[in-house]
C-alpha cells in the first residue's frame, strides 16, 4: 500500500495516551500503524477509532521487548510503504511509586528498562533506515518529568531511572541524527488519567496533543529537546 500521507507508528497504542496519539495523528490524515502487544488489542482499537478519523489506522502486533518482532515489523513496513515519517516510542511499564532505590528489586528494574529504555532504543534502531527515507522524519520518545535529573527525588526508582535514561538516549540520537535532519525529542505528557496515571490526572487528549506537536514539527523545529505541551522542560 503506497500513500502520499505521512506514515506514523505508535507503540503501546491499544490504550491510554498511545491510543489517543494514534487517533489524533490519524485525524490529521496520517496513515498510522497502531501497535499493540496483542494483535486482537490493536484490531479492537482500530475498529473503535477508524470511523472517527480522516486518515487510515492499521493494526500491527508489536512487543518492543522482542527484537525479532521489531525487526520483522520494520521489514514489512519497508515493503509496504518504503519509509516511516513518524515514530512515537510510547510503550512503557511499571510506575513503581511504592518502591525505593535503597531496596528496589534489581530484576524488576532490569525488566522495566527492557521496555522503557531498550524497547524504545531497539525500535528506533530498527526503523532508522525507514526514517532516513522520509522527507520530514520525526522521532518522539514519550518520557516523563520523573526522569528529570533537575527535579529528581527519591522513590519510583525503576520508572524514574528508565525515563532519565530515555532522556539521555534522546540527546544522543538527536545529536547523531542532526545532520540528517531527523528531529528527535522527548515529551512528557503531564499527569494523565490512564491505567498508569490513575484517577485525578488530566485528559488523554491534552497529554497526546503534546506528543502530536513533536511528531508534526516543521523542518525548522527543535531537536534534542524535552517538552511538555510544546514548552521546554528542565532535563
Ligand atoms: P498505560 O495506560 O499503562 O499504557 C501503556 C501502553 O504500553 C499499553 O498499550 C501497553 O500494552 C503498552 N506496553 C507495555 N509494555 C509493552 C511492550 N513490551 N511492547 C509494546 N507495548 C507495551 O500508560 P499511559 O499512561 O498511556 O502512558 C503512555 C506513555 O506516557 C508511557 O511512556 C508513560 O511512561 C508516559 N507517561 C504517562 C503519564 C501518565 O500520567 N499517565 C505521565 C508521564 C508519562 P498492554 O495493554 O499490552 O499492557
Amino acid at each position: 500500500m503506497s500513500t502520499t500521507a505521512p506514515v506514523s507508528l505508535v507503540t503501546g497504542a491499544n490504550r491510554g495516551i498511545g491510543r489517543e496519539t494514534a487517533r489524533q495523528l490519524a485525524a490529521l490524515g496520517h496513515t498510522v500503524l497502531l501497535c499493540a502487544r496483542r494483535r486482537e488489542d490493536a484490531e479492537q482499537a482500530v475498529a473503535e477509532l477508524a470511523p472517527t478519523v480522516a486518515g487510515t489506522l492499521l493494526p500491527r502486533r508489536l512487543d518492543v521487548t522482542e527484537a525479532d518482532g521489531v525487526r520483522g515489523l520494520a521489514r514489512s513496513t519497508q515493503t509496504e510503504f518504503g519509509r516511516l515519517d513518524v515514530l512515537v516510542n510510547n510503550a512503557a511499564v511499571n510506575y513503581d511509586t511504592a518502591r525505593r532505590a535503597v531496596s528496589a528489586d534489581l530484576d524488576e528494574v532490569r525488566r522495566t528498562l527492557e521496555t522503557n529504555l531498550f524497547g524504545a532504543w531497539r525500535t528506533a534502531q530498527a526503523f532508522l533506515p525507514l526514517l532516513r527515507r522520509s522527507a520530514h522524519p520525526r522521532l518522539v520518545n514519550v518520557s516523563s518529568e520523573s526522569g528529570s535529573l533537575e527535579h529528581m527525588s527519591g522513590g519510583t526508582p525503576a520508572y524514574g531511572i528508565s525515563k532519565a535514561a530515555l532522556n539521555a538516549l534522546t540527546r544522543k540520537l538527536a545529536d547523531e541524527l542532526r545532520a540528517e535532519r531527523i528531529l528527535v525529542n522527548a515529551v512528557c505528557p503531564g499527569w494523565v488519567a490512564t491505567d498508569m496515571g490513575g484517577p485525578g490526572g488530566g485528559p488523554v487528549e491534552q497529554g497526546a496533543a503534546g506528543i502530536v506537536w513533536a511528531a508534526t514539527l516543521p523542518d525548522s523545529g527543535p531537536t534534542g529537546g524535552f517538552f511538555r505541551d510544546g514548552e521546554p522542560l528542565a532535563w
